[in-house]
């Protein structure tokens, strides 16, 4: 028998059996990790909690053969603000969907970990616009790959002003539209993504460019991450918010 105690983040859960579920985990220090939660669909069950998604909390697992049961938990934080506010609520899913994407089992990343843990702070507080925040974590998500998207000149010849700019895709940066042309870039897009990635996520909520730039900055932003990383159900946004 194998104990683990990790932190850890809910990704997601899937109803196993009549009363289980089985809970798909981010663990700074096991990468994805999933676990069977017994008997946790019954009324009384005490661990229901860590059932649901966003739960962060330190999480006992014993492995025996297979599949490890999560024996214990102890709840830190269940960010239920975000499940208050639709922006909030969706912002949240696309940051765990990102996770699950990119972070595999056995793949410990303690660095967006902690990003993970203060982007769900920030979408649990109403001082935060939450669009803004969710950009800032795939900017984060994308640097913690080695990724570290340009956005202040051109990635090529080094201009700062240009009348035109694209993206380039495969090198990560903008580019003047005299060096190359790939994915067309708006320039108050270019200048959202410029200054969301120099601010520090505390900083970020003073930051304000107003909805419709913001929702054009994550859209084009999303684009580069399915170009980069492949699909995700939750993306392009909804039309409702
Ligand atoms: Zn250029």
């Amino acid at each position: 028998m194998n104990e683990i105690v990790t932190d850890a983040v809910v990704l997601k859960a899937m109803d196993f059996k009549d009363n289980d579920k089985i809970i798909t985990l981010f663990s700074p220090s096991l990468g994805k990790v999933s676990g069977v939660l017994k008997g946790v669909k019954k009324a009384t069950a005490k661990l229901k909690f860590a059932g649901e998604p966003f739960c962060f909390a330190e999480f006992t697992l014993v492995k025996k053969g297979e599949l490890a049961t999560i024996v214990n938990c102890v709840e830190k934080e269940g960010f239920f603000e975000i499940r208050k506010d639709i922006t909030a609520f969706y912002c949240g899913c696309v940051v765990l969907e990102i996770i699950s994407k990119i972070i595999s089992e056995n793949q410990p990343n303690p660095m967006l970990f902690v990003s993970a843990v203060k982007t769900l702070m920030a979408l649990s507080s109403e001082e935060y616009d939450k669009i803004a925040v969710l950009i800032k974590f795939m900017l984060t998500a994308f640097q913690n790959f080695g990724m570290k998207l340009r956005f202040d000149s051109c990635s090529m010849c080094g201009r700062k002003n240009a009348v035109h700019w694209f993206f380039d895709v495969e090198s990560g940066g903008a580019v003047c539209s005299e060096c190359s042309q790939g994915l067309p870039l708006e320039e108050n897009v270019r200048k959202v993504l410029y200054i969301i990635d120099g601010t520090d996520l505390t900083r970020l909520s003073s930051y304000s460019c107003g909805e419709v730039l913001l929702k054009k900055s994550l859209d084009f932003l999303s684009d580069v991450f399915v170009r980069v990383f492949g699909y995700l159900k939750s993306l392009p946004l909804p039309a409702e918010l």
